[in-house]
Formats: C-alpha cells, structure tokens, sequence
C-alpha cells in the first residue's frame, strides 16, 4: 500500500477529478445491468438481490488471460475459491480453463464434486487437515506446505504410500509492502527456506517442485509482484543448484485489486487503482530476466478479487427514512454488513434505479441489523430518497457471498443474468428450515 502515501502528479489528480465528475454525472443512474431493468429483477427475484453478470466474468477472464499470454509463455490461471465458490460461477471459470485454488477441506471438496481433477488443484492454506491431505496428495494435487509440521504430515504420507512425494513451498518475503503477510509458508530473507529446503533434501521422501508466495490483497503497488517474481525465480534457480530438484512451477499468488474504493484513499479507483496490465509487464518483465532462455517453469496467478468483483451488484431497497439528532438524513436498506462484509473496507459505489428530484445531501445508509456497526456507507451524497426506491451497490462480487453471516435475517437469492439475457437463480434465498436443519433438541426441552 505504499502507493497510498506517494503524492501523485497534479496532473494526474486533475484528470481524476475530471474523470470523477464526469462519472458522478454520469453514473449515479443505472436503470440496468446487462439489458434488464433493475425495477423487473426486484419485482421477479425480491430484494436484496445479488447480480452476477456471466458476460462481465468471461470478459474480465479473457482480457488478463491475453494480457498474461502476452508477456509469458506459459501461465495457468488458478480460480480461488474463497473469493467467490458459488458453483455456477467457480463453472464459469472452470469453463475459461481455470484450474481450482484451495485452501480448506471444504473448498477441496467443493472442487471435486464440480468435477476438478486433483490434479487440476493448488492446494494452499495454513491448516490442511491429514485426512483431506492424504486424499489430496492420493489424487495428485499440487500441495503447497505451510509449516513444517505440514512438511512432516506429508513426510509420513510418503512413508506411509511408499513413493517420494512431489510438493511446493509458500514463501513469505519483503517486496516493499506495508503490512507485511508473513504469516503463510516459511521466509526468504531470514533463510528459512533454505533451511527447510535442506531438511527435506535431507529427508529423502519429498522433493520441491514448486515455490508459492502471496503477498495479500488489493495490493495497489505492482512494483510488488516485479519483486516477488525476481526473488522466486532466483530462488528456484538456487534450489534446483543445491539439490538437483526441478521447479516445475512458480505460484504468484492473488492480491489484484478491483476498481473498488479503499476507504482511507480519497483519490477515485480510476486513478488510485493502477492497471492490470502494469501488473503483468513487471510480472512479465522479472520471469523473463532471471529465467534460462527456453526453460519457463509454468506461472500460475490466483487472482481472485480482479476477475470477480466488478461482475456482481447487490440491489437493495430503501425501506424506511430518519432524521439523526444530529441533523443528518438517513435510510435505512434491507441489506446490511451481513451481506457486506466488504463495507468495513470499501466506500461502495451507490447508484439509483432512476433520477429522482431534489437537492443531494450527505447521508448515512443503515442495513436491516440491530447493530450500530451496521452500516453500509457513512456518508453518501444523495437526493431525497422516497421510501421503496431502489439502490444498486458495487462492485460486491468479491468476498460477500463467501464472508455473508446468517444473522438476524436471511440471505437472498443470487441470480445470475446469461450472456444471452437471461436472469437465472443460482443461489435460492434461505427460509427458516434451511438454519434450523442442523438444531437439536435434549429430549426435556421438547
Ligand atoms: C485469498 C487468496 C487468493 C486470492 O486473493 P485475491 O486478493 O482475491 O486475488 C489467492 N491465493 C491465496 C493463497 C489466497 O489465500
């Protein structure tokens, strides 16, 4: 995030501001989302409602699949499931040629039974239980070890099947971002990768073929990923000196940012988000230099976030109006934080279905929660709002129908609109028998 603190060009700034106004003017409305009037999809599926758009996804796949194929010969793009794993669009992807990030035995599962071979896995993920392990590395996933008590778990699998095991390592490392995630895999500056290295070479039933790092997420530098790439590669080319293994892959991890707004920056996401593409020239760039010419380990990205978020909204309808004490009008919506988790840390972007009159005024939007914390923006300018106007919030797709809590109220329907226009379910809202399936009752309550 060190982006957050360079002063960027007076030019730069005003173009933002131009561009800004221009948008404000322009796309405080919108009436629909892929050809279907947001008024019909309220009336047909209800509200809240979650909106995916199949052509947003496919076209956002395409355009960084290009971009990398561009700059590399060989990359493989893994969708990450806990950004997204709702199975029509994880087949969405999967459909695109995305193999299936993974880092839980739920998520493991959840790729299988759509079909994912294990070998069309990456499994990451700090806690691997043994069962889901063993399965894993039985079907042929690529197991990227966390600790080293997870290097000893798959020690005893190799024992245990009788074969030396093929594995990756995550690497954790400096790449000029603040805060650091060095929480994941072992670090590279201290040595202990190399030290860890040296343990399994000395084991004699593992052997690494692949090296993983993932720095975080909405990182805004792409400098970051240059880094990240150069020090994997040289990496790998120590590795492959000291202990005659073959690195068959190099993993970047996720972290893309989408064109949301961070809150805490005060520049619009069109300037203070940088491109894609500078990502994948520095990625590019660093593979290309520290590698022998004709020997390219496969690259795989996780990228999570930039493929889905700006593909879903999240309709909501205003359903009462107040005063604050202090003045402020407020509203309050039938979505809230529990099907936000996201507002913590974006200001979402706030549309209406249609113009309405009246002065704009700041105001805060209130979900449906019995929670102060409840609320999905602080302070939005907009006009006198009737009760029952309808509200559309993005981008939403990234890590709200994965991070949603059932509390307090149902979670809606999602629906996905077709690349040919259809409105199609592919999450039904939950009702009451869906949360109290798994309740109990001690036979002297009954
Ligand atoms: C969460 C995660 C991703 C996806 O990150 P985004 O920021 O959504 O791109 C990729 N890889 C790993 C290991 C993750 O934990």
């Amino acid at each position: 995030m060190k982006k957050l603190y360079q002063k960027p060009s007076i030019l730069k700034l005003h173009v933002g501001f131009m561009r800004e106004k221009k948008s404000a003017a322009r796309t405080l409305i919108r009436s629909e989302i892929d050809g279907i009037p947001v008024k019909t999809l309220v009336e047909k599926f209800g509200s809240p409602l979650f909106v995916f758009s199949e052509k947003r996804l496919r076209e956002r796949f395409r355009y960084l699949k290009r971009l990398f194929e561009s700059h590399y010969p060989r990359v493989e793009f893994s969708w990450s499931y806990k950004t997204n794993y709702l199975d029509a669009i994880c087949r969405i992807f999967h459909q695109e040629g995305a193999t299936a990030e993974v880092v839980s035995d739920f998520e493991y599962e959840k790729a299988r039974r759509l079909g994912i071979p294990g070998e069309k896995i990456v499994f990451n993920g700090p806690y691997k239980p043994l069962e889901i392990l063993e399965r894993a590395v039985s079907e042929g996933a690529r197991i990227n070890a966390d600790s080293l008590d997870e290097v000893l778990d798959l020690e005893n699998l190799a024992r245990k099947m009788g074969r030396r095991l093929k594995i990756g390592l995550r690497v954790n490392m400096d790449t000029g971002i603040y805060p650091r995630w060095d929480r994941f895999g072992f670090n590279l500056e201290n040595g202990e990768v190399m030290q860890v290295a040296r343990r399994i070479a000395a084991g004699g039933l593992l052997e690494v073929v692949g090296l993983h790092c993932h720095q975080g997420t909405f990182i805004l530098e792409p400098g970051a990923y240059g880094q990240a790439a150069e020090k994997l590669v040289r990496l790998a080319g120590e590795l492959e000196n000291r202990f005659g293994w073959q690195i068959e892959y190099l993993d970047l991890g996720g972290g893309f940012p989408s064109r949301n707004r961070l809150k805490g920056i005060y520049l619009p996401p069109e300037v203070a988000v940088p491109s894609l593409a500078e990502y994948i020239e520095a990625i590019g760039r660093a593979m290309l230099s520290g590698l022998p010419p004709g020997n390219y380990p496969l690259l795989i990205m996780e990228t999570g976030r930039a493929l889905v978020d700006e593909a879903g909204f999240l309709l909501t309808t205003v359903r009462a109006t107040k005063r604050l004490p202090d003045g402020r009008r407020a509203y309050i919506l039938d979505a809230g934080v529990n099907l936000l988790f996201t507002a913590f840390w974006y200001h979402l972007k706030v549309e209406m279905e249609r113009e309405i009159p009246g002065p704009p005024e700041p105001c805060v939007l209130y979900g449906p929660l019995c929670m102060n914390i409840d609320v999905v923006e602080e302070s939005a300018l907009l006009p006198p709002l009737p009760r029952n106007t309808h509200l559309i919030l993005s981008p939403v797709g990234a890590y709200n129908v994965t991070q949603w809590m059932q509390f307090i109220t149902y979670r809606p329907r999602v629906i996905l609109i077709t690349e040919d226009g259809r409105a199609e379910v592919i999450r039904e809202a939950e009702n009451l028998e869906d949360i109290v399936r798994k309740e109990r009752v001690p036979e002297h309550l009954r």
